[in-house]
């Protein structure tokens, strides 16, 4: 078991907890990295190919100020090759983008694009979606790949359950998650130059029996941040909140907590009253593009016929570049036209809205008015 291991494998990544909400334990504070500080709790764009879909690095910059953004390893360790990008300087220089970047662990495409050939004690053995060819991903390689892209956090490996699982077949997959993240945590420390974070993965299905048990285990890594998985799988949503409940509690309040792939705008004020610091979705980029605009009034089906002659901005409280300066009936034209700017303006807003929420939940943190913001959030979402 890993337990003491030197100070100065943290010497660049750091989480500094600011302020902890004494009714309902939410936190805001500060991810140190060696691309910057990241404030939170804070929402991570997903850039799965080394780009977010639609938009420039210069706008995810000087537009959306967004202070961290996801990768996919899955699909760099295809296209174009972690060692590829590692001779062109890394992921940072590869997109341009010089602020921090998480990567997966390639583990939730490898489960969930039907690649998925064999799972193994020894790591899973998957096709490529691309060309067919055959590809292993050991608790090690995921996060040989990570080094190689060079992000700030890195995951490792775990086995994403399906939802509904047996209690049976969740403990089997959560011990194998168990003894593959001892094996990668192992890796980590023999191979970390202090640049890179790693964090471990809660998994257990909808069994909190199960959750415990995997967080008790996790603990002894004395990880640099914690993750939970296997949620947002098709459960309902106030499972994943239970789940959500039942784990954060038993993490250290010194390490940052990750809840992987949520959620709706009024999620994300209920993960973070739950003490969770950081999240991810494709949400609010893929709906985007299909059409589907978030406001603080509930959504706009952009394509709909009622915004044909609407000259008013998808949300007149959103400062983005899309809403200062376009109508609802540009965008239905741009998006019915299947003009590639709206693909642009349309995730510069929907991000804008995620980032701004998470903004706002910091604020109300930080000056102890989170219980109320919350009150409001959820009187507003009944109502929408
Ligand atoms: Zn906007």
């Amino acid at each position: 078991m890993q337990k003491a291991h030197p100070l100065q494998l943290r010497s660049v990544f750091r989480f500094e907890l600011q302020v902890t909400c004494p009714e309902t334990g939410a936190r805001a504070g500060v991810l140190h990295t060696a691309h910057g500080d990241v404030p939170t709790p804070v929402f991570m764009p997903v850039g799965t190919q080394a780009t977010v879909k639609g938009i420039l690095a210069r706008d995810l910059l000087n537009d959306l100020d967004a202070k961290i953004i996801l990768g996919n390893t899955y699909h760099l360790y295809l296209r174009p090759g972690h060692e590829t990008i590692r001779k062109l300087g890394g992921l940072h220089r590869f997109m341009a983008w010089p602020r921090a970047v998480l990567t997966d662990s390639g583990g939730f495409q490898v489960f969930s694009l039907d690649s998925l050939r064999k799972v193994t004690e020894e790591g899973v053995l998957f096709r490529s979606h691309l060309n067919g060819d055959s590809h292993m991903f050991t608790p090690e390689s995921t996060l040989d790949v990570q080094m190689a892209l060079g992000s700030d956090i890195m995951m490792v490996l775990d086995e994403c359950l399906a939802y509904p699982a047996s209690h049976e077949a969740a403990r089997a997959s959560t011990e194998r998650t168990l003894r593959w993240a001892r094996a990668a945590y192992a890796h980590y420390r023999s191979r970390a130059n202090g640049s890179q974070a790693c964090f471990p993965i809660v998994q257990g299905s909808m069994y909190a029996d199960l959750r415990r048990h995997c967080t008790e285990q996790l603990l002894e890594l004395d990880a640099d941040g914690y993750a939970i998985g296997g949620l947002s799988v098709g459960e309902p949503r106030a499972l994943s909140l239970e789940m959500t409940e039942t784990v954060a509690p038993l993490l250290p309040a010194s390490r940052p907590r990750y809840v992987m792939g949520v959620g709706m705008p009024d999620e994300l004020p209920e993960y973070v009253a739950r003490g969770i610091d950081m999240m991810d979705c494709v949400l609010p980029s893929r709906n985007a593009r299909n059409g589907y605009l978030f406001t603080r009034s509930g959504r706009v089906i952009v394509k709909q016929a009622q915004y044909k002659d609407d000259p008013r901005p998808v949300d007149e409280t959103c400062n983005c570049y899309t809403c200062k300066n376009f109508s609802r009936a540009y965008l239905r034209h741009l998006f019915l036209a299947s003009e590639i700017s709206y693909a642009t303006l349309a995730t510069l807003h929907n991000l804008r809205v995620y980032l701004d929420i998470m903004g706002e939940i910091r604020q109300a943190i930080l000056v102890g008015r989170f219980p109320a913001y919350l009150r409001s959030r959820r009187a507003a979402s009944v109502t929408e």
